[in-house]
């Protein structure tokens, strides 16, 4: 029998072609990463610069404005903040010399003593190697962070006791959440010993308006004194949540109406809060008119009423169905009166939008303006008075956007050509506990966690 061995031979024609095309995915995956690095770099001044205020963050602004996916977006400001004092890797990303994806990965963990290193392993290996080393790097840093936890926890303590001229000295150690707790309360009960001068933003403390105001470390003294007292009063219940931070607002007839009017827009307890602050809170809200005479004597007490009649709200609640802030997908908001009902608007549907807590907060407090055009639709304007769309129109792009890339990235400085991001891995198996040994600074047992 005769056997003919036939060798295929690849015909070298279409080999060079793929290898130029694999070159110029590889090209333009680098460019689009240096890209990226330019993007960051102006989302992070874009943030630290609250360009975002209206919207509840940053990443809810982008994904508004950009069309990026919520979980993209705040991926892009994580990235974004992080990069700030990590130098070497926005550099390495700025050069495309490492893709997007490393950099998302390493700056999971990344401080500036490890970055050097992290970047070092993110230009080494692949993407997917990276993926391994962080979340090995993850749980050393979880294991360390539950013994400082466990540290600062065993190391609470407060001592008190009484010195020589009868003075009671307090020291102690808290743990972050308890201090956070204690110095809400102290502050809370300083505000209600010492409300602040509404122009001097002094504290004066109440019926004694001659007396010189006390420092601060005397004021949290006295509120020291204020928290025993209640806590003692009421039996050490710290109440069902929902009950511990209520707040009732009393409010003058010409606050609400106008908040350039004086007159008298405090809390239940003393704190005074902005006439915006009132006028919102009294917006959608269960209300009680009193009437006084002269002397600030109740005279009548009328009965309590909703702003927002059931009925009405069940008919708000279909038409808008969620807040109508441009961008915003809340279901559930507040009755939002256009021109406010203590400035003679009527609690009508066509006076009425629905806005979540954040933008009702937005239209209050911080200058934005909605209106109805007399079509029906809604307009709302930024504080400065620029209208913002429901959908904000896409941004001209060039022609050749890629040619335009390429330009934008040479005039930069940057030089990138398809082995610019190549890792200098060969193949060669990555034993992610050793790397984790060598490069994590509290790798102490590396050999455990790889079981
Ligand atoms: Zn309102
Ligand atoms: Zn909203």
């Amino acid at each position: 029998m005769e056997i003919h061995w036939i060798t295929v031979l690849p015909d070298p024609e279409p080999i060079t072609e793929l290898k130029r095309l694999a070159d110029e995915i590889a090209e333009l995956a680098a460019h689009l990463d240096a890209a990226t690095a330019r993007l960051l770099e102006r989302i992070r001044e874009f943030d630290a610069r609250g360009g975002w205020s209206g919207f509840p963050s940053c990443a809810s602004w982008l994904s508004y404005r950009v069309g990026l996916g919520p979980r993209a977006a705040r991926e892009k400001v994580r990235v974004a903040r992080a990069l700030a004092t990590l130098p070497r890797i926005a550099g390495a990303l700025a050069h495309g010399e490492v893709s997007y994806a490393k950099v998302r990965a390493i700056t999971r963990v990344a401080t500036p003593d490890t970055e050097e290193r992290l970047l070092g392993f993110a230009r080494a290996g692949t993407a997917a190697h990276v993926e391994r080393l962080v979340q090995a790097w993850r749980q050393v840093d979880r294991q360390a962070e539950a013994r400082e936890g466990e540290r600062q926890h065993r190391s609470r303590g407060v001592h008190v006791y009484q010195d020589d001229d009868g003075m009671f000295v307090v020291r102690g150690r808290l743990t972050p959440e308890t201090g956070a707790l204690l110095r809400r309360a102290l502050d809370a009960a300083r505000e209600t010993l010492y409300p602040r001068g509404r122009d001097a933003g002094t504290a004066v403390p109440r019926n004694h308006p001659a007396a010189d105001p006390p420092s601060l470390g005397q004021q949290q003294a006295d509120a020291l004194a204020l928290l025993a007292e209640t806590a003692l009063h009421h039996e050490l219940d710290p109440g069902a949540p929902g009950e511990r931070y209520q707040v009732v607002v009393h409010v003058d007839a010409a606050v609400l109406a106008d908040a350039e009017q004086p007159g008298q827009s405090v809390l239940d307890d003393g704190p005074r809060v902005s006439a915006e602050t009132s006028q919102r809170l009294a917006c959608d809200a269960s209300r009680v008119v009193m009437r006084h005479d002269a002397e600030g004597q109740i005279v009548e007490v009328g009965a309590r009423t909703r702003t927002i009649p059931p009925a009405l709200r069940r008919a708000l609640q279909h038409r808008d169905r969620g807040c109508q802030f441009p961008g915003c997908s809340v279901r559930i908001g507040q009755g939002h009166h256009i021109r406010h009902w203590a400035a003679g608007g009527p609690t009508t549907l066509s006076n009425l939008a629905l806005l979540c807590r954040r933008h009702h907060r937005a239209v209050h407090e911080e200058g934005y303006q909605v209106a109805r055009q007399p079509d029906g639709a809604l307009e709302f304007r930024t504080p400065h008075g620029w209208v913002l769309p429901d959908v904000p129109a896409p941004p001209a792009v060039p022609d050749d956007a890629v040619a335009a890339l390429r330009a934008a990235t040479v005039a930069n400085g940057v030089r990138v050509d398809a082995q610019t991001a190549r890792p200098s891995w060969l193949g060669e198996c990555v034993d992610v506990g050793y790397a984790i040994d060598v490069l994590h600074p509290l790798a102490t047992r590396p050999a455990m966690m790889f079981e």
